[in-house]
């Protein structure tokens, strides 16, 4: 699916991926953007392989290391052995040195939040290839982009941001369906949502991390569920996020 200029996005039952190509001098280089859920990586490899025929990507860009993002790493690492970067605060749950905490199932009403402790939290051990995102260039092979540090969701969560047509791929910061809820699920249901309550264990810095997005003046809004949104409906989706949060807050007394 073609999301924008140079972009394609892919969906991995529950969990999106994101192509961005036309990089480096030949304008024929590539990046992929998380690897979707467990045993995808038959489909990513066929899909990028219609994309970009033999070609391998420079790099794979992680948004986080939640399960439903790094599903396919380990095989398509072995397959292209290229760098994996990823935020240097993300680092240690990709290496399982440290855990997730445990989803918080009762916070939101809906199936997939029931279903939430279930989930794996496990990184994985995973330790070459690996490359940190902490400086301003860590990304310099992405030409027009630039990448933000959006924690909340998880510490180091990352999003990125194209200037040029203010297409923003912002992982699970903000995301475009209720992911809470499995019927909005299986039927992509457009809505501007916050991260996936169930694994948001500080829901307090996932609203900065969604008020510095807005700030940005996305044009074009890609996540890591959800279908894509193009223009005004992000804006107003989520200006009406914030301002449920902020009510939310003022009877909660906080
Ligand atoms: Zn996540
Ligand atoms: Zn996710």
């Amino acid at each position: 699916m073609k999301i924008a200029e140079n972009v394609y996005g892919y969906r991995t039952a529950i969990a999106n991926i994101a192509y961005i190509a036309g990089l480096g001098e030949t304008k024929e280089e590539w990046v992929l953007i998380d690897t979707g859920v467990p045993f995808s990586a038959p489909f990513i490899l066929k899909n990028s392989k219609k994309l970009f025929k033999d070609k391998k990507p420079l790099a794979i860009i992680l948004t986080h290391a939640h399960f439903d993002h790094i599903g396919a790493l380990q095989t398509l690492v072995r397959v292209w052995d290229v760098p994996v970067y990823i935020h240097e605060k993300e680092m240690s749950y990709l290496e399982s040195e440290k855990k997730y905490p445990p989803p918080t199932p009762f916070k939101e009403k809906g199936m997939m939040s029931f279903l939430s402790p279930l989930y794996p939290r496990d990184g994985i051990a995973f330790h070459s290839n690996i490359k940190v995102i902490s400086a301003e260039d860590s990304l310099y092979f992405l030409e027009g982009w630039k990448w933000l540090h959006t924690p909340g969701h998880t510490d180091g969560h990352i999003s990125l941001f194209r200037e040029k047509d203010g297409l923003l791929l912002a992982g699970d910061a903000l995301i475009t369906v209720r992911q809470e809820s499995l019927f909005a699920v299986l039927m992509q249901k457009k809505e501007i949502h916050g991260p996936p309550a169930y694994f948001t264990p500080n829901v307090e810095t996932s609203f900065t991390s969604i008020e510095k997005l807005l700030a940005l003046d996305p044009h074009i809004l890609y996540s890591g569920h959800g279908m894509p949104m193009y223009g005004n409906e992000i804006k107003e989706g989520i200006n009406k996020l914030l301002y449920q949060h902020s009510t939310e807050n003022l009877v909660k007394g906080n």
